[in-house]
């Protein structure tokens, strides 16, 4: 039996982010203007401010500029708005990302609602969901880890996914959902099971693409994997570690890799695999924001 593809997340965001780099550079040189990424946090979560210290880092990395705005916690609805407002003015701000979860006192939705659907690099406002549903794919800014978890799974199976059938367990707005649509572009049969779907494990074996993105750690066992089948973990679980010491956790997939690994033709870890896709595919939205604002044509897609 041969070994499983084992897909690289890490060394395949790292060399989609040196390609926005060159292209950032290259869009200084002939244009003068240095794509501006702002990113909002609000309060002290420590998790998003690991987050933000990344995408800040991966921003500088990629030749872009980016503009911190670190609020208290304690900060108003009015005053965050008042925020993204300015920012949606901003000719030097191409892209907008507030950090999420926000306090309780703030309503998300309205806050993402506000931020203008052209500068919106999460992807997360209606108007690109719309688009990305409506398959106007040269218009949307489309959501960072859906867009990671289709270019893996292409490097995979090569450029032509077409009539591969996908099985998307999960279907939140921010991962399942937009994934399926994707690979509906891409011409898969899609299905997307989810809480109430009957008979996951037979479901998820008649899967040529298979991505779990459900947030239980390692539910879904190596027998629910089709001989061959690509599997995409978006899943990132902390579980206990008592190996490593007392208190110790390590992060864990929705898939149970190590089960897996015995049918799967290609398959992507936890940590390592979908995780540094989402920075890299938010740095070329980024890109593509800013063209966009400027007028210039279309590069070729990064997947
Ligand atoms: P969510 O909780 O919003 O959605 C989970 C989905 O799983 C729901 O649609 C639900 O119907 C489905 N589900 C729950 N239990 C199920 C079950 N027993 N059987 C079948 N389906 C079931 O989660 P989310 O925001 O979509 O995130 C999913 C996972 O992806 C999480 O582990 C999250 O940490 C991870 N994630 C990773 C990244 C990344 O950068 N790699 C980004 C976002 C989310």
């Amino acid at each position: 039996m041969s070994e499983p593809f084992i897909i690289d997340g890490k060394a395949i965001a790292a060399s989609v982010t040196d390609e926005i780099a060159s292209r950032v550079a290259r869009l200084q040189k002939e244009s003068g203007v240095q794509p501006g990424l702002a990113v909002v946090l609000v309060g002290e979560d420590p998790a998003s401010q690991v987050y933000v210290r990344n995408k800040e880092r991966m921003a500088l990395k990629c030749g872009m500029n980016s503009i911190m705005h670190r609020l208290p916690e304690t900060t108003s609805e009015a005053e965050l708005l008042a925020l993204v407002a300015e920012l949606n003015a901003d000719e030097a701000v191409h892209g907008i990302l507030v950090q999420l979860p926000l306090p309780k006192q703030i309503d998300e939705g309205k806050v993402l609602e506000l931020i203008r659907p052209e500068k919106d690099v999460d992807g997360f406002h209606p108007i690109n969901a719309g688009l990305l549903g409506a398959g106007a794919l040269d218009k949307a800014l489309l959501p960072c880890t859906p867009a990671g978890s289709v270019l893996l799974a292409k490097r995979a199976l090569g450029q032509d996914l077409s009539g591969k059938h996908a099985v998307v367990i999960g279907r939140s707005n921010i991962v399942g959902k937009p994934v399926a649509q994707l690979l509906l572009q891409e011409n898969c049969t899609v299905t997307i099971a989810h809480s109430r779907t009957q008979d996951l494990p037979a479901l998820a074996a008649t899967a040529d693409i298979l991505v779990a993105a459900v947030g239980r750690p390692q539910m879904i066992k190596g027998d629910w994997v089709k001989k061959g089948a690509t599997v995409i973990d978006v899943g990132i679980n902390r579980i206990p570690a008592p190996e490593k010491g007392e208190g110790k956790t390590r992060l864990v997939g929705d898939v149970d890799y190590e089960g897996a690994l015995a049918n799967a033709g290609a398959i992507t870890p936890v940590p390592g695999g979908v995780g540094p896709m989402t920075i890299a595919m938010l740095m070329g939205n980024t890109l593509i924001a800013a063209r966009r604002q400027l007028g210039l044509a279309a590069e070729p897609a990064l997947f």
